[in-house]
């Protein structure tokens, strides 16, 4: 069996096409949705990061800026830069970038960011209401993850999701989401790390397998059953033999996987087109519940 490739791009161009629509409802009343995002120095994968966010704000008419404060920054600028946003009516959305220098405290400024403007849902109030089944923002890459999901025919209801990665923003929201009683979730769910003993034999349980493990290609063939979904939220650089540079792959060994699964995801092309459009749904939400 060769595996359907569900195609991340195709997805999140379905979800901008709606969002323009609600984009222009919301101008008609003048209204622009607006994302700030807070990058504290130079982290090179947050920078990366910011690119992605900026190109697609631009694609989809989400306005953006970045405030940059330099490494030296106190607690104090970052609180102080948070709580000038949060006042500002015209941002609807606040994006704190991680990891911040090793002297500042990322949790408690994540707790000062205003609930209805927490669009990437890292407030702990935000990841409490997640756990409660409560109505709130979902971070951006598990959010990506039950939407690709369900607009990919792969609805999780009633099935076994077993995640590998219990990380704060991957596995661990991921595992609530799927977990609530709602439709798109009410699956199922096993969430593994690294003191789970018999790893393959609980990935082989699985009708849909999630690798956020952060290795290259941990996932391998003799994990996987016959017939199971599998979503690649993995994204690490590896020498490619043939060329010399260095390529993106997934957490999952695609290419031996592929021919096992029902369903997956490429690395390029599949979580991670979709996670940050996922920020713009939640900043058009958020804009959107400013209005009301
Ligand atoms: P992380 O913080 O490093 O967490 C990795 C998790 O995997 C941990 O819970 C770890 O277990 C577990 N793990 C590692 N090796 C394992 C093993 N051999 N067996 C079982 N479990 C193992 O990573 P993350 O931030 O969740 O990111 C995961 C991956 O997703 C990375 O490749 C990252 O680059 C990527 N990512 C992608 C997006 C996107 O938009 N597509 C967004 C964020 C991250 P312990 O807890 O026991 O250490």
């Amino acid at each position: 069996m060769t595996a359907e490739i569900i195609d991340g791009k195709k997805i999140a161009l379905e979800i901008q096409t709606e969002l323009k629509l609600r984009i222009s409802r919301l101008q008609a009343k003048g209204i622009s949705p607006k994302l700030i995002t807070i990058l504290v120095g130079e982290d090179p994968a947050s920078l990366s990061y910011l690119r992605g966010i900026t190109r697609t704000c631009s694609e989809t008419g989400v306005t953006t800026d970045c405030a940059r404060l330099p490494s030296a920054a106190t607690q104090q600028d970052l609180l102080g830069k948070i709580a000038e946003l949060n006042r500002d009516q015209s941002v609807h959305g606040i994006l704190l970038f991680l990891p911040l220098p090793k002297h500042l405290n990322a949790i408690e400024a994540e707790s000062t960011i205003s609930p209805a403007k927490d669009v990437d849902g890292t407030n702990p109030i935000s990841t409490g209401k997640l756990l409660l089944g409560e109505d709130t923002f979902f971070p951006s890459t598990p959010y990506g993850v039950q939407e690709l999901l369900v607009r990919s025919g792969h609805a999780p209801e009633g099935k076994h999701v077993v995640i590998v990665g219990r990380s704060n923003i991957v596995g661990k929201p991921l595992a609530g989401i799927l977990l609530q009683r709602k439709p798109g979730a009410n699956a199922t769910v096993t969430v593994c790390h690294t003191g789970t003993k018999n790893l393959p034999e609980i990935t082989q349980l699985a009708d849909i397998l999630v690798a956020a493990v952060g290795k290259a290609r941990a996932i391998t063939a003799d994990m996987v059953r016959e017939g199971t979904v599998v979503i690649d939220v993995g994204v690490n650089f590896v020498p490619d033999p043939v060329t010399g540079k260095n390529k993106q792959v997934g957490d999952v060994d695609f290419d031996a996987v592929k021919e096992k699964a029902a369903a997956i995801t490429p690395v390029p092309g599949g979580t991670g087109a979709v996670t940050s459009i996922m920020l713009m749904v939640n900043t058009v939400r958020a804009a959107e519940e400013s209005s009301k």
